[in-house]
């Protein structure tokens, strides 16, 4: 059961929404999803994933050194962890129980505030992108399927059939669930590869020092058509503010209640815990097994915890400092 102990009293320095950040420079960290690894993913998925991870942390690494922000940066890895079929976030989408894709995105820019969110997509090529220019262009927040497809239409972005985002082993991962009679990311059942998802986030922290989220999914094997995830969710799955970028991973229903991702910054900003301090209190409240989270603060420092047995993750930091892992 998810419980709650009281929240750890802190020092009141480096609390307040006004203070000028110390920054250590620029700061990122993607996970590739987060679940019960250890004893479903296999190891060519795993070595497939994190050549991905390297991949996209690399693309990331380098628009830094162009002085990008943080929301191009984030949103450029994002694009490029969809297109990878491994993960499951654009090509690559798990199915939903009808065996049609409904991916869903969202991305926030910390400073501003500003975000924007995508569901029920189907032929979006990169839904982080869709949901970036629902930020820019509309007056709105989040929008979603048939909408949500015809803005994508009239803005002219990349779309493919929805074939074309239906892997075979999403298939067969499907065939699985629905024998099982499961929504998959149920991590209690040895059922192979399918117990583990592989949403994608990815949160910068640029030498500005403003910070920006976006994470992406195809959601949960097996789910309700019409089902909406935490990853969409401000607050929930995706995060930024002026102090932080947080993206999450794991049981959808456990991070929308617990506000994951918002839980994080609010702990920091109203109780003056540090970012790691923040995430973990966040983590080790919810129940083992159901979630896990990257994120970076305005300081340049990065985070990365989770309850599960693993979590796809890559950092790096202008200091040199890099870590990819994927077990405990
Ligand atoms: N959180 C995602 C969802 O519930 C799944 C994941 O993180 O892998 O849709």
């Amino acid at each position: 059961m998810e419980s709650r102990r009281r929240c750890p009293a802190r020092k009141q320095e480096g609390t307040t929404a006004f203070e000028k950040s110390v920054t250590m420079g620029w700061a990122i960290a993607l996970h590739g999803g987060g679940g019960d690894i250890a004893r479903t993913v296999t190891s060519e998925r795993s070595e497939l994933a994190q050549v991905g991870l390297r991949h996209c942390l690399e693309i990331g690494v380098a628009a830094l050194r162009q002085s990008r922000s943080a929301l191009d940066v984030s949103e450029l890895v994002v694009r490029e962890l969809e297109n990878y079929p491994t993960f499951n976030a654009g090509k690559g989408s798990v199915l939903t129980a009808e065996g049609t894709v409904e991916m869903e995105a969202c991305i926030m820019d910390g400073v501003t505030k500003r975000c924007g969110a995508v569901s029920g997509l189907s032929t979006v090529t990169n839904p982080i992108s869709l949901a970036r220019l629902v930020m820019e262009k509309t007056p709105h927040i989040y929008l979603a399927f048939d909408g949500a497809e015809k803005f994508a239409r009239d803005h002219g972005v990349e779309t493919a059939s929805m074939e074309n985002f239906i892997t075979k082993e999403n298939v067969e991962r499907l065939q699985q669930a629905k024998e099982a009679h499961r929504v998959q990311i149920d991590f209690s059942t040895p059922t192979g590869s399918n117990c583990h998802q592989e949403t994608v986030g990815c949160v910068v922290v640029d030498n500005q020092g403003n910070c920006a989220a976006a994470t992406s999914t195809g959601g949960l094997v097996n789910k309700m058509a019409g089902r909406i995830g935490d990853t969409p969710i401000v607050g929930a799955g995706n995060y930024a503010n002026h102090l932080c970028a947080v993206s999450a991973t794991g049981r959808g229903e456990h991070i929308i209640r617990a506000t994951v991702a918002h839980d994080v910054a609010a702990l920091m900003e109203y109780k003056g815990l540090s970012l790691k301090e923040a995430a973990e209190y966040v983590i080790e409240h919810m129940e083992k097994g159901t979630a896990g989270l990257v994120a970076v603060s305005n300081k340049g420092e990065v985070t990365m915890v989770f309850n599960t047995s693993g979590m796809f993750r890559a950092c790096a930091r202008e200091d040199g400092y890099s870590e990819l892992g994927v077990l405990a």
